[in-house]
């Protein structure tokens, strides 16, 4: 006897839309933004699609996991920032950088060669004001049809969250930094 699986939700309309790109926020205060994000590109990857990964608060030389991964996989991440907003000596010097770094992923999504663009952490620069939220929401509007984007950080923008097609909140049900567990190579970094 074939099993059939049950339709996991009541909310999952039909699909009866176009195949087109979709903006996708992972937000909240759980671990898992940019890993799932990675995910995502990996995926995407694996389909062939082209991807282009911008970090805004890591900087260029960064080498953790996922700076290793990807570039063995001919698709290096590009760091946009200088490090953490606290640890950073000049909060003038982070804000330039911050937008810079959104005019060069603006137009990777506006020119459209890259089918999934990752914007990771891009929510802190734009809760701290380095870069406006307004340009940002005209971006996605105004993206070429087939162009995914994710973007990802705690306290995503009400009108960010409003734009986008679908919104994953990580909840921080537990974290082992809370219990005093010290980062670890390969899952935190
Ligand atoms: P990850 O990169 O592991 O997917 P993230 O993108 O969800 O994490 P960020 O807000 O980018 O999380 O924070 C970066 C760092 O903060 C990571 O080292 C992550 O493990 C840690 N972190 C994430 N969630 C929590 C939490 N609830 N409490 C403490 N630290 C956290
Ligand atoms: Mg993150």
């Amino acid at each position: 006897m074939d099993i059939v699986p049950a339709p996991t939700s009541a909310r999952h309309a039909k699909a009866v839309g176009q195949r087109r790109g979709l903006v996708i926020v992972h937000t909240g205060p759980g671990k898992g933004k940019s890993t799932a994000a990675f995910g995502l590109a990996l995926r995407a990857h694996g389909r062939g699609l082209p991807v282009q990964i911008y970090q805004f608060m890591k900087v260029p030389t960064a080498r953790f996991g996922e700076h290793r991964a990807f570039e063995a996989l001919g698709m290096p991440i590009i760091g946009l920032g200088d490090g953490f907003s606290w640890k950073s000596r000049d909060l003038t010097h982070s804000a330039e950088l911050a937008r810079g770094g959104w005019e060069r992923a603006e137009a990777t999504v506006r020119a459209g060669a890259h089918a999934l663009v990752v914007l990771d952490e891009i929510t802190y620069p734009l809760r701290y004001g380095w870069v406006p939220l307004q340009p940002v929401l005209a971006c996605l509007r105004e993206r070429p049809a087939h162009v995914h984007v994710v973007l990802t950080g705690r306290d995503a923008p009400q009108e960010l969250i409003d734009a986008a097609d679908t919104v994953t909140h990580m909840g921080a049900v537990k974290h082992h930094f809370d219990a005093g567990v010290p980062a670890q190579r390969g899952i935190e970094d």
